[in-house]
């Protein structure tokens, strides 16, 4: 069928398989025109399909030659709904990898639930034996908990006090004031549940319990920290808790995994558009104005250059030590960060309108990046030609 983009508010609700592979092979032959890294042999990505745990996935099997197990929430097509955009990158990402030689498996369910950590752990025994890497990527906007039951909503408001500043819709270019009122406490409490580290630290107690995870195994996830035009809706709102909790879990598992010479560390990312950012107000135009600055000056990052970055230069490199921050944190953010480049950020940002947005930010490629998350404006697709929606994915389990 021919598949054109619907989208609802800041999600797309359809997704074109020629398109997503085509970006997947796009991240594929950048990780294989680097160096190779000498890095882990057995990889568990959780929240591997789309973003920046799609990147870790490559990044493992394409620059490190690893095998790779991904765990992700997709939907296959259904009749003529087509599939979503993790399970066309997923299949995309299986067929590379078997072309390569490396093995790669597919879990689809609830990361959240014992059923797919028991999976995961009997796909671990019966193909890999082990695990060196574990990379949690998670975001999601919902968490049932394993053990109570109970259902939580995350939600992207501040703390303490009303919060307004600019945003823009990135469909018409209308830049608004966005006023946020805070959070109340239950509503801390349940996004800590989703977005923190309380299912990081589940995955990698039952990984040890069931003994699939060497000694010496490295675990990593990410967190994000962003400058101070965000910092009252991201880094000091709900979710800003919530990656405090996923720190300080880092913390604890440092030490649990340390005993038998393994590491665990939060690594601190940029800003970009991926399906979980376009949902934070203001981000989206603080991303736009962001890529202009840093584009302009050389040093803009996508996923998969970051993720090469993380594991190439930090998590793996040659000197075997990891960089990290006063408070142990790894920092691939910090070309966001240089304190010129939020200068120049900061004075875009207070000049910002409709009128001169297009001029003043990189508001196209934000809409852009957007569409290509989805498998649309990319080069070499024909959208007007037939699309088959029903894609399998090779390995899934
Ligand atoms: P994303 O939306 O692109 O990817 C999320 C992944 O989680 C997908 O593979 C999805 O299938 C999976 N997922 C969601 N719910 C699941 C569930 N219940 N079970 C299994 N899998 C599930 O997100 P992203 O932006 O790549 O975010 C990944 C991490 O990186 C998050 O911790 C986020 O806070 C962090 N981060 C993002 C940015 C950014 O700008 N996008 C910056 C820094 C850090």
């Amino acid at each position: 069928m021919i598949i054109q983009p619907k989208t609802r508010g800041f999600i797309c609700t359809t997704a074109h398989p020629e398109g997503c592979a085509q970006q997947v092979l796009r991240q594929v032959e950048y990780v294989k025109s680097k160096p190779a890294i000498a890095g882990p042999r057995n990889v568990l990505v959780i929240g591997a399909s789309t973003g920046y745990g799609l990147a870790s996935r490559i990044v493992s099997s394409f620059a490190a030659g690893a095998n790779t197990i991904g765990v992700y929430f997709d939907k296959a097509a259904e009749g003529a709904r087509t599939a979503s955009a993790g399970w066309y990158n997923s299949a995309a990402f299986e067929k590379a990898a078997a072309e390569a030689g490396r093995k790669s498996y597919s879990i689809v369910g609830d990361a959240f639930s014992d059923e797919i950590k028991t999976q995961t752990i009997d796909l671990i025994r019966s193909e890999l034996g082990s695990i060196d890497l574990v990379v949690y990527s998670v975001a999601s906007p919902r968490r049932t908990h394993p053990k109570t039951g109970e259902t939580f909503a995350s939600v992207i408001k501040p703390i303490g006090g009303t919060y307004t500043n600019k945003t823009v819709n990135f469909h018409s270019g209308d830049v608004t004031e966005a006023t946020i009122e805070p959070a109340t406490e239950d509503e801390i409490r349940q996004t800590i549940a989703v977005m923190g580290g309380e299912d990081w630290q589940m995955w990698i107690d039952q990984l040890e319990e069931a003994g699939v995870l060497v000694d010496g195994a490295t675990t990593v996830a990410y967190s994000y920290i962003g400058p101070e035009i965000t910092h009252a809706v991201y880094r000091e709102g709900t979710i800003g808790y919530a990656k405090n909790d996923l720190e300080a879990t880092a913390k604890r598992l440092s030490e649990q995994l340390g005993k038998k010479g393994g590491r665990a560390f939060v690594s601190v990312n940029k800003a970009l558009v991926t399906q979980s950012s376009s949902a934070i107000p203001v981000v989206p135009l603080y991303i736009s104005a962001l890529y202009k600055v840093m584009k302009e000056n050389g040093t803009h990052e996508g996923c998969i250059e970051q993720m090469y970055r993380l594991f190439s230069d930090r998590l793996y490199n040659a000197s075997g030590e990891t960089l990290v921050d006063d408070r142990g944190l790894i920092r691939v953010d910090d070309w966001e960060m240089r304190p010129e480049i939020q200068a120049e950020v900061a004075k875009l940002w207070s000049e910002l309108t409709t009128e001169n947005v297009y001029e003043l930010s990189d508001l196209a490629g934000y809409r852009k990046e957007f569409f290509q998350l989805f498998g649309f404006e990319t080069d070499g697709i024909d959208y007007e030609a037939d699309a088959n929606q029903d894609v399998p994915i090779p390995n899934l389990r």
